[in-house]
């Protein structure tokens, strides 16, 4: 059988060069290529050396069309335009694409959609299987609890990080609002500063940390009168997300045109 060939927008990326190293290291799967913003440092020299593995004789491109023409996968952990404008090439190459970028407005998830009629695009906030049993766990003891149980997302990740609350906490708020039975965004409480007032019963609060190297930590606590029950995931590195990106375009391959998440990939 032929080597599924995956290619990586944003190779020089923190996610990029981690998407590289683990697709060289994946059995039945080859490098395609990799492609970086115009202007960046990356482009011309060696894909593999960017992500500090043996170089692989393929150049950073800074089109990233060239590279959905080369491959039978993109993998794209970038920021939300860039992943949008992708998509539509993503659709005119009929090729598979990975998103793992997150901070996407619905107007961005729409274009998402849009792209989904052509080819097949899986996007997920977070691409680790424990984060994703945590989304059914969450919603599944929100089901179970009455909004007496105050419902409170905590995240920590690296102070390189752009966007917040994080897409895996507002995802992990999304279950515990589907488990209520309301939309998160009617009871989402993203932040609070100064004289806010009492907490408004049934809100789902938000508090972001940021610091050093943390690759990713989610807590969800319910909190009751007297007691309190916490639900927590944290992410010891990045190959968790890259090892579940490279699952998810294994899995698309075969697939009907549309928009999946992880939950499909996973079948959860
Ligand atoms: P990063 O800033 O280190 O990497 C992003 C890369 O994209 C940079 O190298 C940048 O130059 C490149 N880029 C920007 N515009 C481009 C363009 N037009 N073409 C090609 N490349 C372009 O960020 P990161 O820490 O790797 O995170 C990237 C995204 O992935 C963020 O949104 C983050 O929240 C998300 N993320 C998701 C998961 C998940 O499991 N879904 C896990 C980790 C990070």
């Amino acid at each position: 059988m032929t080597a599924y060939r995956i290619g990586v927008v944003g190779c020089a990326g923190r996610m990029g060069r981690m998407l590289i190293a683990t697709i060289a290291a994946t059995p039945g799967c080859v490098v395609a290529g990799g492609s970086e913003r115009p202007g960046s440092a990356a482009i011309g020299r060696d894909v593999g050396t960017v992500a500090g593995i043996e170089p692989l004789n393929l150049p950073v491109f800074d089109d990233a069309g060239d590279l959905f023409a080369a491959a039978d996968a993109v993998l794209d952990f970038t920021a939300p335009a860039v992943s949008v404008a992708h998509a539509a090439l993503a659709a005119r190459h009929k090729k598979v694409h990975v998103i793992g970028t997150t901070g996407l407005e619905s107007d961005q998830i729409a274009a998402l959609e849009r792209a989904g009629r052509d080819t097949r695009i899986v996007f997920a906030p977070n691409m680790s299987l424990g984060v994703n049993l945590l989304f059914a766990v969450v919603e599944q003891v929100a089901r179970s609890l009455d909004p007496d149980w105050d419902i409170e997302i905590v995240e920590m990740h690296h102070h390189h990080k752009v966007d917040a609350p994080s897409g895996t906490a507002l995802a992990l708020g999304r279950a515990a609002a589907k488990g209520r039975g309301v939309k998160l965004d009617d009871v989402a409480r993203r932040s609070r500063d100064g004289i806010v007032g009492a907490r408004v019963r049934g809100e789902i609060g938000f508090a972001t940390l940021r610091g050093g190297d943390v690759v990713g930590d989610h807590t969800v606590i319910f909190a009751a009168e007297g007691e309190r029950v916490e639900i927590t995931h944290k992410a010891g590195s990045r190959a968790i997300f890259a090892r579940g990106a490279i699952r998810a375009a294994l899995w698309a391959r075969g697939k009907k045109p549309g928009l999946y998440g992880m939950k499909d990939v996973l079948g959860l």
